[in-house]
């Protein structure tokens, strides 16, 4: 009996990353129509997770014509990593963004084979 329950453990262990509660996605970084990133590195959504999930470090913001000063800051991130293996979706990240710069609706794993893999850079976090 012992030995059938360990068995039945082994195949519980697979933990799905699928959300408990119906949200659209993780969190995904929006860009503007020239493709620059909307986000001014000022961190609020930093100081808003509760899990302390995202990390980012800053950079000035290359002169663009194209791109509404007013819009895009003058400051942007020259890193922006998220560790999916820590975010509980709850959304507040894009609450606090002043810009629109996050949205809850990007790609969401099905499964992953390792916790690296669910740390999240800009290129991957701009994807839908
Ligand atoms: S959705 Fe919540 S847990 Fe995930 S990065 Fe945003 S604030 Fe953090
Ligand atoms: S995503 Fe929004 S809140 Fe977070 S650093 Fe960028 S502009 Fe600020």
């Amino acid at each position: 009996m012992a030995i059938l329950k360990s068995i039945g453990r082994l195949f519980r262990r697979r933990v799905s990353l699928e959300p408990a509660m119906s949200v659209l996605g993780r969190p995904r970084l929006t860009v503007h129509d020239t493709g620059q990133m909307r986000c001014t590195a000022c961190s609020l959504c930093v100081g808003a997770c509760p899990s302390h999930c995202i990390q980012i470090t800053a950079a000035p913001r290359p002169i663009d014509s194209n791109t509404e000063p007013a819009l895009s800051g003058d400051r942007m991130p020259e890193t922006f990593e998220l560790d999916l293996s820590r975010c509980v979706l709850c959304g507040l990240c894009v609450e606090a963004c002043p810009v629109d710069a996050l949205h809850l609706d990007g790609d969401l794993p099905a499964y992953a084979t390792g916790r690296d893999h669910l740390r999240l850079d800009a290129n991957v976090l701009k994807i839908l």
